[in-house]
């Protein structure tokens, strides 16, 4: 089955079509699976595109999962698009969309959340508490469900992508977990749904993010081995151009925990603009 704008995407309303569809396909197709919130961007798209080039068949599904968000403001404020989002989809050639209710998708009155472990409690987990568990547990639940030999993530989401590796790992899944790079503005600002809501003004300082990290990744290149002078760097250069920072750290890419010498290092930042909180990451100790 190859991909084309051309073949009308399959839209699955409930688990019941998703289950009818899944089973309409051949034993042999290789399905790839985009879990998503929707409100969808070429950071999407990237990922799309690399489950048709890798599967037979490429599945969507755009859930905003209640149960990830630690504030319900954020939750109502969170973009919903989902004609654009059908009309991107069927653009880039996606096969079908599960586009479940929350009734759908946790029909029982209380929902056994998958636990993050001690990693899911760190950085993004501190901030956010609860919120990996929450993305865990749609994204155990997705994976039940669809039953995909691939799954594409964004590394945008670095450590998220690191949990459900881990979760894979430990429930043993037999899912090829994919990576997909960061894709990115032209002042480097990582594509995001939230983007959408920043004002004019932030939207133009929003771009010091990516300038932070590209500073960080310089000085360590030419010897700066401090690790916390660095972060701090960072949070000054950041408060500077307007943000409120909650946290920029260094860590260990393989273990997201403290690096030791030798590691492999990634930065990975969150910070407010106004109202809206922006998160990203990058490799250090690479040429860009
Ligand atoms: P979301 O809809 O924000 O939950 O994101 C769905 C998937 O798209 C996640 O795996 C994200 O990491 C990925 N993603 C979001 N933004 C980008 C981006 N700018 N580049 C690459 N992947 C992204």
């Amino acid at each position: 089955m190859s991909g084309s704008p051309s073949t009308r995407i399959f839209e699955l309303r409930d688990s019941a079509a998703l289950q009818v569809w899944r089973e309409e396909l051949s034993e042999s197709a290789r399905v790839g699976f985009v879990p998503t919130m929707g409100a969808l961007h070429e950071g999407h798209g990237s990922l799309v595109k690399k489950a048709i080039e890798e599967c037979d068949v490429a599945l969507v599904s755009i859930f905003v999962n209640p149960l990830q968000f630690n504030e319900s403001g954020d939750l109502e404020a969170y973009p919903r698009t989902e004609s654009e989002d059908c009309h991107l989809l069927q653009s880039w050639g996606a096969h079908a969309v599960y586009l479940p209710t929350p009734t759908d998708m946790y029909p029982e009155a209380e929902v056994q959340k998958v636990g993050a472990g001690p990693i899911g409690n760190r950085l993004e987990g501190a901030a956010r508490p609860g919120h990996f568990s929450g993305m865990l547990t749609v994204v155990r639940r997705l994976f039940e469900r669809v039953h995909p030999h691939c799954a594409y993530f964004g590394q945008k989401d670095a450590q998220q992508l690191f949990l459900v590796r881990e979760m894979c790992e430990e429930a043993g899944l037999k899912i090829d977990i994919r990576a997909c790079p960061t894709v990115r503005e032209h002042d480097g600002l990582a594509m995001s749904s939230r983007n959408r809501r920043l004002t004019s003004s932030d939207r133009e300082k929003a771009g010091a993010l990516f300038q932070a990290m590209t500073q960080a990744n310089r000085a360590l290149l030419s010897g700066t081995s401090e690790l916390s002078a660095l972060e701090d760097q960072v949070h000054s250069f950041l408060q500077k151009h307007g943000f409120e920072v909650e946290y920029a750290k260094v860590v260990d890419d393989q273990t997201f925990d403290a690096p030791s010498p030798g590691s492999l290092l990634r930065i990975v930042l969150a910070a407010r603009l106004g109202n809206v909180r922006l998160i990203d990451n990058m490799l250090l100790g690479k040429e860009p």
